[in-house]
Formats: structure tokens, C-alpha cells, sequence
């Protein structure tokens, strides 16, 4: 998700950074006024029931992490029933189609991610009242999937006609145990032809043009284990963890670029009066710098050793020692926020065009990927307006002005392609 994972102070940030547009730099052209575009425009705002009818279809099939078969099927058969070309699904399970090109324009890909963070067996049923929609899943990301059909639907009913290629993709793998495979694999050597990455994911409407990287781990502290009173005198797995965590507790982390740490679940223990043979924790650190991200996990690694080494030197005279290991639980690269950057603009421009100012700020979603490799690439929020992701309740309320986030999408992505007719109003 988008709006999950960005960072809390998102808004706020971003509220006090307005962004002050270079005018030196060539930016693709919104255009709005193109005829073919504005019927698409028009096209989205009045099938808005159409757009919220997939919203609550596709959410209806449940795609756990893993298990994102099923709707990636219906997925698959709605991008060939609006006559996208060449629908298929790769090897990972994303689902692909493609909006055809005329020219040689750039290929754009857009996406939203099938995967949800909820088991198997959770109830997916939607509710609704008025625009206001229940159900696990349904603004993450099932308002991207919705916009996404609503844009292909909208340029095919128009006949918008686009210089480069346009990838619409519904992919596997955003969420947290996925660790964006869907994505990862997209861009593996030989990498597909992408020229700009839009992934659409959750509600609202702000732009991503960072991405926090994050390393999770989950680390084991283990030993023999032994009563408490009669086996007295070993080294422990957990006391090592703690003098672990303790370290941990301690890292300095700059504010600005933002990076966190967090040891968010530990686990061991039998009885009270048992020295432990496990002692587990579950770590996350982020960053939205690269290199403090680097340097935080090494600051932690050091503490996972001088935790270690200090629990053992504790018993000397001890023959059982407690030995750690670190598992790698996801990786997602970082990329510093780029706000200037032609695509952000482009992102920008079309939300003043559409009467609205897009807020940027840095998140955790498929933009990593491409972010970190250098391709072009932003997240947008699908519109209106969403509550709860990642539990129960969550919520998403379409209110009067839904359409718009669909409506936005279109304008990027037709802008980043070029729009056939419209070359020769490029402004360098
Ligand atoms: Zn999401």
C-alpha cells in the first residue's frame, strides 16, 4: 500500500513544501484540451458507477499475499474485454495488457497491485452506503485496480491515440511479505522496455516521488537452554537479545532524510523457570537516504554482535554459548525524494489542471523498484477518500469527487506517452 507505508509525517511535510517548479527543465505537456483526452476526462467522470462497480467486484476476490491467482484471473479477463492487446500473465503472476502506441514514443507503465495484506480466510464481502464503501482491501489497493481499468476503458471509448506504449499492469507482490516481486521482476535483466513507472496505489490524491527504503529482519538468539536454577551459570538467549535491543534503543538517526528503526515483535520462552533457547526479535529499519539506510544496518548489526559477545563473556566459565543469525526478511531500496523531476511535474500539473495541488512526499511502494534504478517513476493516490488500510474496517468514500483520481491518472499517463496531435505544442 501507499498510504500505509508512507511516512506519518507525510502530510505535513509535504504541506510545507509546495513545490517551487523549475522552469529550465522540458516537461511533457498536459493536455487537457486535447479533444480525444477530454472525452476520455468526461468518459471517467460520468462512468463513475462503472469505476466503483470494479472497485467492489475486484475486491470481492480474495488475493492474500501469495495467493493473488484468482484476481489476477479476473484481472486479466477485464483488461481483454476492453480490448487491450497481448493480455497475458508472466511467470510471477503479474497480469499485463497493452495500450498500443502509434509513434515512438516513451513506454509508460501503469500498475496497482493485486495482493492484500489479509489471510485466507478473511471475509472480503464489500458494504455500502451511499459512496461509502467497507471492506478489507477496498482503497488498498483496490481503488487502483479500479482506476486503472477506468483509465484503459476511458482511452479506448475515446480513441485516445498515444505516441509511446502504455503497460497496464495489475501486479503480485507490494505488500510487506512480497516484498515487490511483482515489480522486482518487471524490471530483472533483461528488464521489459519501461520509460516511466505511475503506479497507482491507495486513495487521496498526493504524489510519491521518494522511496524509504526499508531492511527487515528477523534475528534468533539461540543456546542450549536449561532450568533456571539448576542449569544457572549459561549464557541466555534472551538476555543476549536484550542486551541486543538495548544497543538498538540507543542509535542516533538523523530526522531529515527521515530514517526509523523498530524491533517490532519478540518471541522465546517456555516458563518462567527455563533459560530460554530462543530469543527471537523482528527488526525494521527505514530511510528514505540510501546511505544512512546502509549505515543504520550496520550500526545494528553491531549491536546484534556486541549484544552477542557481551552474554557470553558474561559466563566464561560456561561450555554452552549463544549464537546468533540474521535473516533477511525484505529489502526494498531507497531513492531521495525528487520533486523537480519531469515526471513529478507532469503529476503536478495535471492535478492544477484538474484544480487540485498535488502534496509530494516519499513512500514505501512498487516505486522503489524503478525509483532505486534510476527510472522515472512516481505513485499516485487513485482519489477520494480512504480510512483503516490494513484492517478490518477499512473504508473507502468516493464522496462527490472520485472520479478525479481516475480523471488524474488518465492525464499523466497520456502526457508521459504524448498524445498523437499534440507534438507540436511541446514547450521546451
Ligand atoms: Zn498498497
Amino acid at each position: 500500500m501507499r498510504s500505509c507505508l508512507r511516512l506519518a509525517s507525510f502530510a505535513l511535510v509535504a504541506a510545507l513544501s509546495a513545490p517551487a517548479l523549475d522552469a529550465q527543465t522540458p516537461i511533457p505537456p498536459v493536455r487537457a484540451d486535447h479533444p480525444a483526452i477530454k472525452a476520455a476526462l468526461e468518459t471517467i467522470k460520468a462512468d463513475n458507477a462503472w469505476t466503483i462497480e470494479q472497485q467492489v467486484s475486484i475486491c470481492e476476490i480474495p488475493a492474500p499475499p501469495f495467493k493473488e491467482e484468482r484476481r489476477a484471473a479476473e484481472m486479466k479477463r477485464r483488461f481483454e474485454s476492453l480490448g487491450l492487446s497481448n493480455v497475458r500473465i508472466d511467470s510471477i503472476g503479474n497480469v499485463i495488457g497493452e495500450y498500443r502506441g502509434e509513434g515512438d514514443g516513451p513506454t509508460v507503465m501503469v500498475n496497482a497491485h493485486l495482493d492484500t495484506v489479509f489471510p485466507e480466510d478473511t471475509d472480503v464481502a464489500v458494504t455500502r452506503a451511499g459512496t461509502l464503501l467497507k471492506g478489507p482491501g477496498i482503497g488498498d489497493d483496490c481503488r487502483g485496480l479500479a482506476t486503472i481499468l477506468a483509465v484503459a476503458r476511458a482511452f479506448k471509448l475515446a480513441k485516445v491515440q498515444t505516441n509511446g506504449t502504455i503497460l497496464f499492469i495489475a501486479n503480485v507482490g507490494e505488500e510487506g511479505p512480497g516484498n515487490l516481486r511483482g515489480v522486482r521482476y518487471l524490471f530483472r535483466k533483461p528488464p521489459t522496455r519501461i520509460d516511466y513507472v505511475v503506479a497507482v496505489d491507495g486513495t487521496g490524491l498526493g504524489i510519491v516521488t521518494g522511496a524509504v527504503g526499508s531492511n527487515r529482519y528477523k534475528v534468533s538468539f539461540k543456546g542450549p537452554g536449561g532450568h533456571s536454577y539448576g542449569a544457572f551459570g549459561m549464557p541466555s538467549p534472551i538476555h543476549a537479545m536484550g542486551r541486543a535491543i538495548a544497543k538498538m534503543a540507543d542509535m542516533r538517526v538523523p530526522t531529515s532524510p527521515k530514517t526509523t528503526f523498530n524491533v517490532g515483535i519478540v518471541e522465546g520462552g517456555t516458563s518462567v523457570n527455563t533459560i530460554s533457547p530462543l530469543g527471537a526479535m523482528d527488526v525494521d529499519l527505514r530511510s528514505e537516504s540510501a546511505e544512512e539506510l546502509a549505515r543504520l544496518d550496520a550500526t545494528f548489526r553491531k549491536a546484534v554482535a556486541d549484544g552477542l559477545k557481551e552474554e557470553n563473556d558474561r559466563w566464561p566459565e560456561s561450555k554452552a554459548k549463544v549464537t546468533v543469525d540474521i535473516e533477511d526478511r525484505g529489502v526494498r531500496p531507497a531513492s531521495l525524494r525528487k520533486d523537480e523531476a519531469p515526471i513529478a511535474r507532469v503529476a503536478y500539473n495535471a492535478g492544477v489542471t484538474l484544480g487540485f495541488k498535488a502534496e509530494m512526499g516519499a513512500g514505501s511502494t512498487d516505486a522503489n523498484i524503478p525509483m532505486s534504478l534510476g527510472v522515472p517513476a512516481i505513485t499516485l493516490d487513485g482519489g477520494g477518500q480512504g480510512r483503516g488500510a490494513h484492517s478490518m474496517t477499512e473504508s473507502y468514500d468516493d464522496g462527490d469527487r472520485g472520479y478525479l483520481g481516475p480523471q488524474w491518472v488518465a492525464l499523466v499517463v497520456s502526457a508521459l506517452a504524448g498524445v498523437r496531435g499534440s507534438e507540436a505544442r511541446v514547450v521546451p
